[in-house]
């Protein structure tokens, strides 16, 4: 018998013809989150099997509870002797160990030729025990240990309670999205629930300094150092907003500021997005949290771009998305208090149903073109993962 940690995969097993490649993507994505310690990885269409040192695994176990793709981990024992009488004493052998009074035995037999069904095994465990351990009974309602007995092709697996995975799908299995990362509660939530679904995403900032801190920046850096841990590797794009911000507040009528410049902010996207191969814009908009967020904002701020636009938040009330914050690790860095571009230029009050053929002559108003094509030509790419972060100046032209 050997101790192993074992992965289930959930969801994962309904993707018929993408089941290889979802897999050997989870196998990437484990093997990447241990890097820094020795292990071994195999795996079939059934569980993933994770072999470490015996000091290294509640390490790995609670590395193993941030990767998507996993619905269940449990460390129990392999053993490759399926003989009845071997797998009685195994089972005697790993309950000694165990403190309880009721329990019951859930065997589960994917292969079907072995000779014996799951319910006989059931009894035959049970009684063994009943047998050689003192003061047990059986509870299959409420019992205090499960005994799990999965029987396979070559090898038998024992194990008691798991851990629950996170689930959804291996990051990456669904391509690339852009996830529009402000530092307010709202977006990094947006983010982790895209990458949920298996969607790696790089990241756009917008900034306008000096109106905006180099705290604020480095406030979106360590969200997005926290959205690495699911994601890999976040490459955050950070726009400088200044002059197409200051030109809007000089040019456009007040009511419309924020229309305009979120417009602005989903061109520029797109043209990020297009540039990185992602295949969606991801934001953390919710129907109705702010004037810029009711149906017909939405419908005039999305019509300047293609992409889809997807908001994992749409429905969610804000005390849910906070609820999420916390438990992902960002709500404390996102209610630090530092200012972001949009409220200092929050007019007193912005247009609830803005109209789009209004956003249009407006913006004939201003050279908006020139200033994107400006904003992007200049902006910095910071590649951010758990470590320390790498800037670099990204030069190429539209
Ligand atoms: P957050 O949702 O992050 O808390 P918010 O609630 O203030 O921000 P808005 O300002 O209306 O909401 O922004 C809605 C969404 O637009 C944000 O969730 C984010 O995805 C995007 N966004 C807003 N400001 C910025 C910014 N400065 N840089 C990048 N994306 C932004
Ligand atoms: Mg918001």
């Amino acid at each position: 018998m050997k101790k192993v940690i074992i992965i289930k995969y959930g969801e994962l097993t309904l993707k018929k013809n993408n089941k290889n490649f979802f897999l050997k993507s989870l196998k990437d994505n484990v093997n990447k989150i241990l890097a820094s310690i020795n292990h071994e990885i195999c795996y079939d269409f059934g569980r993933m099997f994770v072999y470490v040192e015996e000091s290294d695994i509640i390490e790995v176990v609670n590395l193993l509870e941030k990767v998507f793709g996993i619905h269940e981990i449990v460390v129990g024992y392999i053993s490759d002797d399926l003989e009845i009488n071997s797998i009685k004493k195994q089972i005697l052998y790993l309950v000694n160990e165990k403190e309880f009074k009721t329990f019951k035995v859930e065997t589960k037999r994917s292969d079907k030729t072995y000779p014996i069904n799951s319910m006989d095994v059931n009894k035959i465990v049970a009684t063994e025990i009943l047998k050689n351990v003192l003061d047990k009974s059986v509870d299959i309602h409420f019992p205090d240990l499960t005994i799990h007995v999965e029987i396979r092709n070559k090898e038998v697996l024992y194990y008691f309670d798991g851990l629950k995975g996170l689930g959804g799908y291996p990051v990456g299995t669904l391509g690339k999205g852009l996830l529009m990362l402000s530092g307010g509660i709202d977006s990094p939530v947006a983010g982790f629930l895209t990458i949920k679904k298996g969607v790696r995403i790089e990241a756009i900032y917008f900034e306008s300094p000096p109106h905006t801190s180099e705290k604020a920046k480095n406030k979106v850096i360590e969200l997005s150092r926290k959205l690495s841990f699911y994601n890999g590797v976040v490459k955050l794009h950070v726009i400088n907003f200044t002059e197409i911000q200051e030109t809007i507040l000089k040019n456009i009528p007040h009511d419309y500021l924020i229309t305009i410049m979120r417009r602005m902010m989903y061109r520029i996207s797109a043209i990020i997005a297009a540039r990185g191969r992602c295949n969606v814009i991801v934001n953390g908009e919710s129907i109705g949290q702010v004037a810029s967020q009711t149906l017909s904002s939405m419908k005039a701020i999305n019509e300047v771009v293609k992409l889809p636009v997807i908001r994992p938040l749409a429905c969610l009330d804000k005390i849910e998305i906070m609820d999420i914050a916390r438990k992902i690790g960002t709500y404390d860095i996102s209610t630090l208090p530092y200012e972001d571009c949009c409220t200092i230029f929050v007019p007193k009050h912005p247009v609830i149903n803005p109209v789009i053929d209004k956003c249009r002559e407006f913006e004939e108003l201003i050279p908006f073109d020139e200033l994107i094509y400006e904003a992007i030509k200049n902006h910095e790419v910071i590649s951010i993962d758990h470590n320390e972060p790498k800037k670099e100046k990204y030069q190429d032209l539209l």
